[in-house]
C-alpha cells in the first residue's frame, strides 16, 4: 500500500469522523490522532497521551475499525498506540530532505576556526542542533524560519531573521542550529563564515576595540563575515553607541549580501529604545517568534530529553512536570535532569515520590492555595477545552464532562460550598454540583483510566 493512498484515505475518514461527532468533540479528542502506518493488516495510528489512547478506543474505536475497512479492505484492525506526535517528525523530515544536507563525516571542521574570524565565538554548545529541537505548534514556524536560513543563507525574505520570544524559549538553541548547520555547509567550495555572539560580547568587544584603538579591525573582521548573529538583541538598548555601530555593520552586511540573524525577547516594534531605523531595517526581513510552549510541547520535550539517557521516566511524571513547570523550558529540562541524575546515582526507579522528594524546592516554591479558578483553567487546558465552557451553558460531552470534572475537583480542593461552587460555574445550581459530584466518583469506580486522570489532575492542583 502506497503512502499517499493511505494517507488520503485518513483524510476521507478524520472527515467523516468531523461531520459525525462535530467540531468540538473532534477537536477534544480525535484531531490528536496521527497515522503512523500499517503493520501487517493492521493500521497504526498514535496519539499522545495513554489518556487520549484510551478514551478514542472506548468511544470511538469500533467506529474507527468500520471506518477503516470500508475505506480500505486490506485492513483488518486498528491499533491505537501512545507515541510522540507524528506531525512534528514529519515537519522536520520534510525540512530535512528539503535542502540536501551535508553530513559531517568528522565533526572537528566544526570547529575549526580557519572557518571564522579570530576573536569571534563559535557556537559551542552541541547539543543545540536542528535534530535535538522538539518541534510543536508554538515554535514550528521559528524553527522553519530558521531551517530556511541554514539551507539558504541571505535568501529574500528572510534576512534579516529576527527570532523572539521569552526566556527559555528556544531562541539560543535555534540559533547556534543555524551556525552548526552552516558550519558544515559548503555552497561555493568553501566554509561559510560564521560569527556568532550575544549582544553583550558585541558591546564588550566594540568597547574594547575603542580602548585598544582598533575600532578599524574590529569592524573589518565583522563585515568579514559571511553570517552574523546576534543574540539577546535587548542588551544593547540604552548602549547609543554600541547600536550606532550594530546598525553600521548591520547595513554593510546586508548590502554585501550577507545574512544576519538577531535575537531578542520581544519584537522590533516592542523593543522600547531601540532607534528607529534600525527597529525599521529589523523589521524588513522575516520576523518570526517563538510563542510560550503547550503542555503537548512539554511532555514532547521531556519524552525527547529523557529517551537517549535510557532512564525509564513515567508518563505520570512527565505530565506532572509538563504541568507544574509551563513558563520556560530551560527549567524543565533541570527538573528532569536532576530525576535522571538521581536515578543513575543511586540506580533506583523514577518515581512520583522520587519526584516530591528530588524536586521538592522547585514544586513546592509554587504550592499555594486552590483555586476555583485555577481548577477551571487546568482542566480546561487538560482536556482542551476553552475555559469559556467551564461556565457555559454548552452540555455537549466534550464540554460538559470536563466540567463537571471540574466541580467535583473543586469540591474536593476546596472548601467551597456547593451554591458557591455552583456560581463560578455559571450561575448553575448547587444540585448539579452535587450531580455532576457523584457521576464523577461513580465514573472513577467505574473506569480506571478515568479514575487515573482525575486523580492525575488533583495531584497536580495539591501538590
Ligand atoms: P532562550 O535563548 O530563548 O532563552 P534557550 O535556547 O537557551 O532559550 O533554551 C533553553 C533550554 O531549553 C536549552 O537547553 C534548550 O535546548 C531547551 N529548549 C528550548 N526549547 C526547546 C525545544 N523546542 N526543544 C528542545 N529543547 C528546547
Ligand atoms: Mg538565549
Amino acid at each position: 500500500m502506497d503512502e499517499p493512498q493511505l494517507a488520503a484515505q485518513w483524510a476521507r475518514i478524520r472527515g467523516r469522523l468531523q461531520n459525525e461527532v462535530g467540531d468540538v468533540e473532534y477537536r477534544s479528542w480525535l484531531r490528536q490522532m496521527t497515522l503512523v502506518g500499517v503493520d501487517g493488516d493492521e493500521i497504526v495510528i498514535h496519539l499522545t497521551t495513554r489518556f487520549l489512547r484510551d478514551w478514542v478506543r472506548n468511544h470511538y474505536g469500533d467506529r474507527l475499525n468500520a471506518l477503516w475497512q470500508q475505506e480500505n479492505r486490506q485492513i483488518r484492525r486498528v491499533a491505537l498506540r501512545v507515541g510522540g506526535d507524528a506531525s512534528q517528525v514529519g515537519l522536520a523530515e520534510s525540512l530535512a530532505s528539503e535542502q540536501s544536507r551535508v553530513e559531517l563525516a568528522d565533526p572537528a571542521p566544526v570547529n575549526g576556526e580557519a572557518a571564522r574570524p579570530d576573536g569571534f565565538g563559535a557556537p559551542e554548545n552541541r547539543s543545540f542542533t536542528f535534530d535535538r529541537f522538539v518541534v510543536g505548534k508554538p515554535n514550528e514556524f521559528a524553527y522553519a524560519c530558521a531551517r530556511r536560513v541554514a539551507a539558504q543563507p541571505a535568501c529574500p525574505g528572510f534576512n534579516p531573521l529576527f527570532l523572539y520570544g521569552g526566556v527559555g524559549l528556544g531562541k539560543t538553541h535555534l540559533m547556534h542550529a543555524i551556525a552548526w548547520e552552516l558550519s558544515t555547509a559548503r555552497p561555493n567550495g568553501r566554509p561559510v563564515s560564521v560569527a556568532y555572539m550575544s549582544a553583550e560580547t558585541f558591546m564588550y568587544k566594540f568597547i574594547t576595540a575603542i580602548r585598544s584603538q582598533s575600532t578599524m579591525e574590529f569592524k573589518e573582521q565583522l563585515r568579514s563575515v559571511d553570517v552574523l548573529m546576534v543574540d539577546d538583541l535587548q542588551f544593547l538598548i540604552g548602549k547609543d553607541n554600541t547600536q550606532e555601530e550594530f546598525f553600521h555593520t548591520f547595513n554593510a552586511l546586508v548590502e554585501a549580501g550577507k545574512q544576519i540573524v538577531v535575537s531578542a525577547d520581544k519584537s522590533p516594534s516592542d523593543l522600547s529604545g531601540l532607534e528607529d531605523r534600525l527597529r525599521t531595517r529589523l523589521n524588513c526581513g522575516m520576523v518570526a517568534d517563538l510563542h510560550a510552549t503547550t503542555y503537548e510541547l512539554r511532555i514532547s520535550i521531556l519524552q525527547a530529553k529523557a529517551a537517549p539517557t535510557g532512564i525509564d521516566v513515567p508518563h505520570k511524571v512527565m505530565e506532572l512536570l509538563a504541568h507544574r513547570i509551563t513558563s520556560n523550558v530551560r527549567e524543565l529540562e533541570g527538573a528532569l535532569n536532576r530525576l535522571i541524575a538521581h536515578a543513575n546515582l543511586f540506580t533506583r526507579p523514577v518515581t512520583m515520590e522520587m519526584v516530591q522528594e528530588v524536586l521538592h524546592d522547585i514544586l513546592s516554591a509554587r504550592d499555594r492555595k486552590v483555586t476555583i479558578e485555577e481548577i477551571q483553567r487546568r482542566v480546561a487546558e487538560h482536556y482542551n477545552i476553552r475555559l469559556t465552557d467551564m461556565s457555559s451553558a454548552r452540555r455537549a460531552r466534550a464540554v460538559a464532562r470536563p466540567r463537571q470534572i471540574a466541580m467535583y475537583l473543586a469540591k474536593q480542593l476546596t472548601s467551597r460550598s456547593l451554591p458557591e461552587i455552583g456560581r463560578k460555574f455559571g450561575n448553575r445550581d448547587h444540585t448539579t454540583v452535587m450531580h455532576a459530584c457523584s457521576k464523577v466518583g461513580e465514573l472513577i469506580e467505574r473506569d480506571p483510566a478515568f479514575a487515573e486522570d482525575v486523580e492525575l489532575l488533583r495531584r497536580m492542583l495539591e501538590s
